[in-house]
């Protein structure tokens, strides 16, 4: 089956087109025919294209909204220069859409209908800025490829709607959660999941017998304990904010942070708020940058004060995550790394398990440093109580399989 994979912002469209079926799922042979980005919506759109594993191309066009965006790539894909090698439009079999939040209506990934598009629009005031965005690109896909080619959405929040209410209820007065639904949500359960799925294929484990802390290390970061298969805990929140350090988001903060630096510097509560977003974390502690590779680069060059800090405090929060989650779980099997830092860095891979050896964690320095630039496998050592484990995420790979479930009725679950 050919999905169509949509990913879609306010200005931005990201997309894959992705041979997947049950038989290729299972020996995880899936083909990424094509994959793109379009951002800057609206206007000159800035277009970056590429077919299978040749080498991508970058463009402009005026592409008024996502309409306009979604035909020109159809186009694209169609046209026998691409290298695509798609026939025809009829050749797209289903299109799987990732929507940011399903409140705690999805709990799995949904064919969508007249009511999931209400559901779908309920959530935006829980995310203001992803749903109606969501939106907009489902209704792109209706509008270009007609309403026969089944659509799916792929909630960020579902995976962790396993969680137990004892991990999803903030200790506030009840009656906020029961009048306007504040509690826990978690995001990145997409990327969780699929880790989670790709450690058991490596390692041979049931679903049920899976314990696991998953670490999603990218601009944004959070940590998930994962039992018998499913999320028993995360560290996202009501929003994204909660919980490790990010690029430029604080994670976990007192609350009365935001009333006092708002009356200090002048801020209302809005820009208070904005301040944790996106003036925080990595960037905020160093002064310099959100991004790790360049406070890496920076603490071994210059030997930065600040940078060494923000990337302490960062490996120093995840290592208490870990911590915490195994206390939790009564332990786990294995730790796992996954985003642009998680993947890519074995040094603050080490920096993050320096001191878990009283758990029965023994890093290899060696198999550490190998696993960079998309290889998967462990860095633990032979005998070491706690594995550790790289495996490079791949969300739009989980929403194409979970787009040709649902289509087909395979089981919805992995
Ligand atoms: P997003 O969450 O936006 O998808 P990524 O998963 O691509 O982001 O992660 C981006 C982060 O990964 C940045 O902080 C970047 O510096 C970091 N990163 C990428 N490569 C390396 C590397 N070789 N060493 C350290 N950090 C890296």
């Amino acid at each position: 089956m050919n999905v169509l994979v949509l990913n879609v912002g306010s200005s931005t469209i990201k997309f894959q087109l992705v041979r997947t079926d049950q038989e290729r799922l299972t020996a995880n042979t899936d083909e990424k025919l094509a994959r793109g980005t379009i951002e800057r919506l609206g206007g000159e759109a800035v277009i970056t294209l590429r077919a299978g594993d040749r080498a991508p191309q970058t463009t402009t066009a005026t592409l008024r909204d996502h309409r306009a965006a979604v035909e020109y790539i159809l186009a694209w894909m169609i046209d026998g220069e691409s290298g695509v090698g798609l026939g025809g439009r009829a050749e797209i079999d289903a299109v799987g859409h990732r929507v940011v939040h399903g409140g705690e209506q999805f709990s799995r990934s949904v064919r969508i209908d007249d009511a999931v598009l209400r559901g779908i629009e309920e959530t935006f005031e829980l995310a203001p800025l992803h749903n109606p965005a969501n939106l907009r690109g489902i209704r792109a896909a209706t509008a270009v490829l007609g309403s026969g080619v089944p659509q799916v959405a792929v909630f960020d929040t579902a995976f962790h709607q396993s969680l137990p209410p004892h991990a999803y209820l903030y200790a506030i007065p009840y009656q906020l959660y029961r009048r306007y639904r504040v509690r826990r949500y978690g995001f990145h359960g997409t990327s969780h999941r699929y880790v989670a799925h790709r450690w058991r294929q490596l390692t041979g484990t049931p679903r049920e017998r899976t314990r696991l802390v998953t670490l999603h290390l990218g601009n944004g970061c959070s940590a998930c304990a994962i039992a018998g298969g499913d999320s028993v805990d995360t560290s996202m929140g009501f929003t994204p904010l909660e919980g490790l350090v990010m690029g430029t988001r604080s994670g976990d903060v007192d609350p009365t942070i935001l009333d006092f630096v708002g009356g200090k510097e002048g801020l209302s509560l809005n820009e208070a708020e904005a301040l944790l977003n996106k003036q925080s974390g990595l960037l905020g502690i160093s002064g310099l940058t959100h991004d790790m590779r360049e406070l890496l680069a920076e603490e071994r060059e210059h030997r930065d004060r600040r940078a060494s800090l923000a990337i302490d405090i960062f490996c120093y929060r995840a290592r208490k995550y870990i911590g915490s989650y195994l206390a939790a779980m009564g332990g786990a099997d294995a730790i796992v790394f996954a985003g642009g830092i998680g993947e890519n860095s074995p040094e603050i891979r080490a920096r993050i398990c320096a001191g878990l050896e009283w758990m029965g964690l023994t890093v290899d320095a060696q198999r550490n440093d190998a696993l960079v630039r998309g290889r998967e496998g462990a860095l633990h050592a032979d005998g070491s109580r706690l594995g550790a484990w790289v495996i490079p995420t791949d969300e739009e790979l989980l929403i194409a399989r979970d787009t040709y479930r649902v289509v087909t009725g395979a089981p919805a679950r992995f």
